[in-house]
């Protein structure tokens, strides 16, 4: 039997307010354990929620983003739930009226086009975090509780784990784009669960599914998607049915394992949260957010085919992730040559970033910086090596590229007189070569520019001493 996978996810997103959801402590990462707290956000009895209206014009665009109905009217509810992470028992989120409904993805796999549904997105609030690394047992840090999320949920429309990556990729660039959250995945900023199912190729019942909570990077979404994907085939065949279930999925061994079942998962008996008044939302207020929305991927894409005259691989390559775009755009600004800045951002700087360990967030070199280098090398000042050894010289020590030039002598021979003289010398002590040429093989070109180079250190100027090599060689043929 032919089986097909269906997946519909669930993300998790950390919003970038400066502040928590319903009180004013600060949200910022890596601080120290529990020192961004207060009554409201450890769930003290009596206190009172305000919401962060911010929270809301945030999830109202990210709804915008992705292509959403945004609701006139929703409201807060209370999730019921113990856990030590919670001190409230309970997470403020959002049950029957969600801000955001019935938007759309679309994704390229293949060279075929699909669009991916959007059930919903909804407000809530992230819970603190357990450390089980502690000499002294499970310690908890509650800076987390009260940062606010969006949850995202979407159709079960995809059908592989490639298509899974595709989609969480795009999310993440548009959400990235319109700046609602910085969507660092290290630092859990973005959470993936994804729920996975089999079934007989062309049924159109579902099968039976199993979530996998908490994948934080693109790989282990993958990996975690083809281990899950096998295993249910295997208990399919031997004739067991599949149990519905949350799985975690532990990306060192490869490997998932079950953390809960579904039959004795709880009711978490929602109802409207009585502190907080329901969220009403104007036509005026989304049109405002609407108007106010960055250029997305897709249309700056679009934008640097038809602007730039790039190739859709580059643009593609270019907007799939803001901060690339940003440097893109920048240095475009400064030196004119779309295609020679796409392609040292494409081929030169990726091998240096994985190098030191960086990526195009904390690239060591500023646009005006590669701007500056690739005028070097469209006037003749050095030539490509040379362009290549600066840029990396730049990485090392972030010197501007003309005093990297000035400090290490690439300055191209280009002076005529000079290369002569050592253009005669290599033609004098190759007569092989001239030989050759005399023949009519015009290969030994290229030998005698090679020695040129060598001679030079590959400082000559290659359309300088081309001329001269061919004036010194007609020369000696008479
Ligand atoms: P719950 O509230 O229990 O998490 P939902 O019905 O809200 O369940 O679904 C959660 C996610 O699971 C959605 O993304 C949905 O598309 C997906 N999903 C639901 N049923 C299946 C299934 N049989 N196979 C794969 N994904 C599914
Ligand atoms: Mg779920
Ligand atoms: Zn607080």
């Amino acid at each position: 039997m032919e089986y097909e996978m269906v997946i519909g996810m669930e993300i998790h997103v950390e919003l970038g307010t400066k502040t928590k959801i319903f009180c004013s402590c600060p949200t910022e990462f890596g601080q120290d354990e529990n020192t961004h707290t207060c009554p409201v956000c450890l769930g003290m009895p009596g206190v009172l929620p305000v919401l962060n209206e911010k929270v809301v014009e945030y999830a109202t665009r990210a709804g915008l983003a992705l292509n959403c109905e945004i609701a006139h009217f929703s409201k807060m509810d209370r999730k019921n739930y113990f856990y030590p992470d919670l001190p409230k028992a309970y997470q403020t989120s959002q049950f029957d009226l969600p801000i955001c409904t019935g938007g759309v993805v679309e994704i390229e796999v293949d060279g075929m086009k699909k669009d991916i549904g959007i059930t919903r997105i909804h407000i809530e609030e992230d819970a603190g975090k357990l450390l089980h690394e502690s000499a002294e047992g499970t310690l908890v840090d509650v800076n987390r509780c009260g940062v606010p999320l969006v949850e995202i949920v979407t159709e079960p429309d995809m059908r592989s784990a490639e298509e899974a990556r595709v989609f969480a990729e795009k999310v993440r660039n548009i959400l990235e784009y319109t700046g609602v959250s910085d969507c660092k995945m290290q630092e859990g900023s973005m959470r993936f669960d994804v729920n996975l199912s089999m079934r007989e190729k062309g049924a159109t019942v579902l099968g039976t599914r199993t979530e996998m909570k908490n994948l934080n990077s693109f790989r282990a979404l993958v990996r975690a998607v083809q281990y899950e994907s096998k295993r249910q085939i295997i208990e399919l065949k031997k004739g067991h049915k599949i149990i519905q279930e949350t799985r975690k999925w532990d990306d060192t061994k490869g490997v998932s394992s079950s953390l809960r079942s579904k039959e004795e998962a709880q009711d978490y008996r929602y109802f409207p949260e009585p502190d907080l008044v329901p969220i009403v939302i104007e036509k005026e207020y989304i049109e405002k957010i609407k108007s106010e929305l960055p250029e997305l991927p897709e249309a700056k894409k679009q934008r640097y085919i038809d602007e730039y005259k790039l190739p859709e691989y580059d643009a593609g390559v270019l907007t799939a992730s803001g901060v690339t775009a940003r440097f893109f755009e920048e240095a475009v600004s400064l030196y004119d040559e779309a295609k020679q800045i796409s392609n040292w951002i494409m081929v030169e700087i990726p091998p240096l970033l994985k190098e030191k360990e960086l990526t195009m967030e904390n690239i060591p070199i500023k646009p005006a910086q590669l701007a500056e280098l690739l005028k070097l090398v469209k006037d003749g000042v050095i030539n490509g090596t040379s362009g290549k050894e600066v840029l990396k010289e730049m990485f090392n020590s972030g010197k501007n590229p003309d005093e990297i030039v000035k400090e290490q002598g690439l300055s191209q021979v280009s002076d005529t007189g000079e290369l002569e003289a050592i253009i005669e010398k290599i033609v004098a002590d190759n007569p092989k070569s001239l030989e050759d040429i005399g023949a009519g093989n015009e290969k030994a070109y290229g030998f005698l520019t090679g020695q040129v180079m060598k001679a030079t250190k590959g400082k000559a100027n290659p359309q300088v001493a081309n001329k001269i090599i061919r004036d010194v060689v007609a020369k000696h043929l008479g």
